[in-house]
């Protein structure tokens, strides 16, 4: 099977670096790529955005599937494209991804199907917004209503702040606060059986002990041995199946990742969040620790014959990223400083190291072109051992001005 992976990030890297495992993938390509993805398939130029050159270049190269990673490119029909032309492709349609792109839209759907979620108003007035803030009381919860990369949602107590928020956005989404840890659990879905994957977190906070600005994620562990037994059931039944089951009832189906967002509150657990796509950097552990060739889960998706699968293989030991971000990630990254270190961070065997935003230079340094630079990797017998392994690792690699939090998955290895 010829398979083209579409996306340049640590999350691309790692579906990469899985797929090229594959014995059943023979040709590896991904668009546009990056320094580290180049090192596993050949990378080639597009417009990720652009439906039309996607299916053109899966064409040319006689794909046999496509998978696009990132959510702007399936927000913008590119899977659509893509399927029109022929080619199996592992996303949803355009309009099955508004469940990511329109919190509304996902609040909507939730409600259809019975899914328990904060409670929440839609506002496109600062009086509406105003209203629905003081109907809820702090702290204040304010979502941009479209595609923000993570850094649309602003949780504060200060009221101020909040309605400045929502006074900036077209349309908010306003909800109630929900205490309590987070999980991010993802499932393989054909728009009607639903497969779920190991459970993760991530650490979206940019500094150690969750201080600092939001970020698009800053390091992710699993499993999580804090997490209640039967979490994962109890999310397919509650969840993830009423969410795949309404959406085709309503003539969306959604096939590709679903990404569940949850909260575990005292009240029960809770969606936050709907994705359409792996999450960056949970598909970093998720994917370390899964024994099962990817190629036939993603494939079986595409074509809808995911009730033949046989069930899914996992490592019974722990996986643990952090991510190396630049200097003034994430208001204002530094681009094009030289990484070093990056063999050695490799040398040992007991970790790897995915590129998120890197590039290579004509003398084949690797330069660093983006906020999150990196995202090493490692797994272990458990989660102490992981974590040990993925600082060893960091701890090779420099980057100029480079940071990383140091405290990813340090309770749960203590717990
Ligand atoms: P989202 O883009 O909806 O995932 O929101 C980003 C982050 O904001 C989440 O990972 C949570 O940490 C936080 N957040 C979102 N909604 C809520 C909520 N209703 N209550 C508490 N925290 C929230």
């Amino acid at each position: 099977m010829k398979v083209l992976v579409i996306g340049g990030g640590a999350r691309e890297h790692a579906l990469c670096r899985s797929l090229s495992q594959d014995p059943a993938v023979t040709e590896l390509h991904c668009a546009p790529g990056n320094a580290g993805i180049a090192q596993v398939a050949a990378v080639h130029p597009v417009d990720q955005l652009d439906g039309a050159q996607v299916a053109a270049l899966a064409g040319r190269l006689g794909a046999g599937l496509v998978v696009v990673g990132p959510e702007a490119p399936l927000v913008a029909g590119v899977a659509d494209a893509v399927r029109a032309a022929g080619i199996p492709v592992f996303g949803p349609s355009a309009e099955a991804a508004r469940l990511e792109g329109s919190k509304a839209f996902a609040k909507d759907v939730m409600a259809g199907a019975g899914v328990p979620t904060a409670r929440s108003y839609v506002c496109t007035t600062v009086a509406e917004a105003a209203e629905a803030l003081d109907a809820f009381g702090a702290p204040y919860v304010v979502k941009d209503d479209g595609l923000a990369a993570g850094k649309g949602v602003v949780v504060t107590s200060d009221r101020e702040a909040a309605l400045a928020h929502a006074a900036a956005c077209e349309r908010v989404v306003i909800e109630e606060y929900l205490d309590g840890p987070e999980v991010s659990l993802f499932a393989i879905t054909d728009g009607t059986t639903v497969v779920p994957l190991q459970p993760a977190q991530d650490f979206k906070r940019a500094l150690d002990g969750d201080e600092g600005p939001n970020t698009g994620g800053m390091g992710a562990y699993s499993p999580l041995p804090w997490a209640p037994p039967g979490l994962v059931e109890e999310v397919l039944e509650t969840v993830l199946q009423p969410t795949v089951d309404e959406l085709r009832r309503r003539g969306t189906e959604f096939s590709g990742l679903l990404y569940a967002g949850l909260a575990l509150t005292s009240r029960g657990t809770r969606v936050i969040e709907f994705n359409a796509r792996f999450g960056d950097p949970e598909t970093q552990v998720v994917l370390a620790r899964l024994r099962t060739p990817l190629a036939g889960v993603l494939l079986a998706s595409a074509n809808g014959t995911l009730d033949q699968l046989e069930p899914l293989r996992w490592d019974e030991g722990a996986a643990v990223t952090v991510v190396v971000a630049s200097e003034g990630y994430p208001a204002a990254p530094r681009t094009g400083d030289p990484i070093e270190g990056l063999a050695e961070a490799e040398a040992d065997g007991t970790a790897f190291v995915l590129h998120a935003g890197t590039k290579a230079d004509q003398d084949g340094r690797v330069l660093s072109a983006g906020g999150r630079v990196l995202s090493v990797t490692a797994t272990g017998a458990g989660l102490a051992e992981a974590r040990e392994r993925a600082y060893a690792a960091v701890d090779r690699i420099s980057l100029k001005g480079g940071q990383h939090r140091t405290d990813i998955a340090a309770k749960a290895a203590t717990a």
